[in-house]
């Protein structure tokens, strides 16, 4: 069965890369890119719907992988939390976001105040539907500091650090981030999924 992601984020693709152990194909690789209309309420619920819709369209020989992630800053009552792809309008991308966000911490005084990142991981296949949940505590700034990563990145000190995600080495990223955490619990079900599938076949 062959695992594919329901993202065509390429920041969320490379940490998937380097997180699974097996070979993870993006769904533009297999079908034409469009659109998927996340109207949920929660993180669960978006990703549920965006590995629902590849997995409609793809069928039941695939496992399909989704992310729903986000920033949610406390002293701006959680935002962006689930809209922080869009959170600078439906077209802004990681640039505008993330000045947006530096934006409402200046006006409000902030330099440095306490935020976390959500990410929800389903997993949808013949099998069932799953979800995990991961998390990343630590502070935004009001400052962009670093390259690397990707969205928010620049402005987030991860607990226990002095420098932002954009400055830290990938490989402490891929260790602590909310999709790593997530990820722990969803490799069990792939490999579990995948399990099943085999047996299936072994009866056939
Ligand atoms: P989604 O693709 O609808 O789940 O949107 C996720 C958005 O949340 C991204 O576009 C980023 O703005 C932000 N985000 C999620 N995870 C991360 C991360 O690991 N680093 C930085 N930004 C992130």
């Amino acid at each position: 069965m062959q695992l594919v992601l329901a993202s065509s984020n390429k920041g969320k693709l490379k940490e998937f890369e380097q997180m699974c152990h097996i070979s993870i194909v993006p769904f533009g690789e297999l079908m034409d890119s469009f659109e998927i209309v996340e109207d949920g309420t929660t993180f669960a619920q978006n990703a549920l719907i965006k590995a629902r819709t590849i997995y409609q369209k793809l069928g039941s020989d695939y496992i399909v992988i989704s992310d729903d992630s986000g920033i949610s800053v406390g002293a701006l009552d959680d935002r962006p939390g689930i809209y922080s792809a869009r959170y600078a309008g439906e077209n802004a991308g990681d640039k505008e976001n993330l000045s947006k966000i530096i934006q409402e911490l200046k006006e409000k005084g902030l330099s440095r105040t306490p935020a976390f990142y959500t990410a929800a991981i389903a997993i949808v296949s013949r099998y069932g539907e799953y979800v995990m949940h991961g998390w990343m505590h630590g502070d935004v700034i009001d400052k962009a500091r670093g390259e690397k990563g990707f969205g928010y990145d620049p402005i987030f000190i991860p607990c226990g650090y002095e420098q932002t995600l954009g400055e830290l080495d990938d490989e402490i990223k891929l260790q602590i981030s909310h999709r790593a955490n997530a990820m722990r619990s969803a490799g069990s079900i792939i490999r579990m999924v995948k399990k099943a599938d085999q047996d299936r076949k072994g009866a056939q």
